[in-house]
């Protein structure tokens, strides 16, 4: 498509209507790896080793037959979360498992954001993309040509790699229902926030990849979820006047304001905003940033075309509006600025 840009020396639209299947996913990151130093931006040497950690590590959490996804016996069933059993399980401990986070990696754009945990692969997968950029040709980087089919193509890398609903494909009937191979509904959105002055960008995307049979019989969890989500939360303690603290962590403004059982550190903007917003940035720096999410339905869409995909912008939840104002953005109008998504279909 005209003006879209390339990324990893493919064009955008070419990594969105072609690479289909997880395998395809790897031999993109694997010609990133290989080729970095001949891109636009051209990727560093000491990036490149970082990027095959990081690729690594996807992989073992990915489908079909990653170890850290597939687990044995004391961490069955399988769960795009890397963990452990607990020790005292069944009976001495409310959680079959516990978040076993990778060591920290650091997002590229600022010398002095912290070391983030990471643990799934589609976060791992957003940090990846991350890392190779900021964008091409910084300076020119617009939604239309860059961000926009840049999470849509990380959303559909995500649900190649794992969950149980793949994206669709130009061969799909029309009732085909896109079974995935893995486990979990997709992230509800795939966000991508960005300075548009220095093209730095992060992607990220909503909690998702695991199950929770209930119960601490054979086959159950126990109290794996709200764990999942804890951790998750945690990520956010440090964050500007985030109030953080476990009493305060099951209550959020989404969750007041309506039925959705959205809690911090749910969202897909998570790791985007602590990238992008954090202290490290000044408050003028942070004021120019820039985001759009993206609801999953995008990917019902086999082919790339730019009006398709805009119908599933969104803005942010109330919860993501009270992260804005926590990290001092007086006009958080000018991050949602689109209008609503169309209905679900
Ligand atoms: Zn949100």
């Amino acid at each position: 498509m005209a003006g879209i840009f390339d990324f990893g020396g493919r064009n955008l639209v070419d990594l969105y209507n072609d690479v289909n299947s997880r395998d395809d996913v790897f031999a993109y990151l694997d010609h990133v790896i290989a080729n970095g130093a001949n891109l636009n931006p051209a990727i560093s040497r000491e990036t490149r080793a970082e990027l095959q950690t990081i690729r690594t590590q996807i992989s073992l959490l990915s489908v079909t037959n990653g170890t850290e996804y597939v687990g044995d016996l004391a961490t069955t069933p399988g769960q795009h979360i890397r963990r452990r059993a607990t020790l005292g399980w069944p009976r001495d401990a409310p959680s079959k498992f516990e978040v076993l986070v990778n060591n920290g990696h650091r997002g590229r754009n600022h010398p002095e954001s912290a070391a983030l945990e990471y643990w799934s692969p589609f976060d791992l997968l957003g940090l990846f993309l991350s890392k190779m950029g900021g964008a091409p040709n910084h300076g020119t980087a617009t939604e239309a040509n860059f961000y926009l089919p840049l999470a849509a193509v990380y959303g559909r890398f995500c649900m190649w790699i794992g969950l149980n609903k793949r994206p669709a494909l130009t061969t799909d009937g029309p009732e085909d229902r896109r079974q995935g191979q893995g486990v979990g509904d997709p992230s509800s959105y795939y966000q991508i926030t960005w300075d548009p002055y220095s093209g730095q960008f992060f992607l990220g995307a909503g909690l998702a990849g695991y199950v929770w049979p209930p119960g601490r019989r054979p086959g159950g969890t126990g109290t794996w979820k709200p764990v999942v989500r804890e951790r998750r939360y945690s990520l956010l303690l440090g964050f500007h006047n985030f109030p953080g603290g476990f009493t305060e962590w099951t209550d959020s403004p989404t969750k007041r304001h309506s039925r959705r059982d959205t809690l911090f550190g749910n969202c897909a903007e998570t790791y985007a905003y602590l990238e992008m917003l954090g202290p490290h940035y000044d408050l003028a720096a942070r004021e120019r940033m820039r985001g759009i999410a993206l609801h999953r339905d995008f990917a019902q869409f086999p082919q790339y075309t730019a009006a398709n995909i805009m119908l599933y912008r969104d803005s942010p939840c109330m919860n993501c509006k009270q992260l804005l104002t926590w990290a001092g953005l007086t006009n958080p109008r000018d991050w949602h600025f689109c209008p609503p998504r169309q209905p679900r279909r």
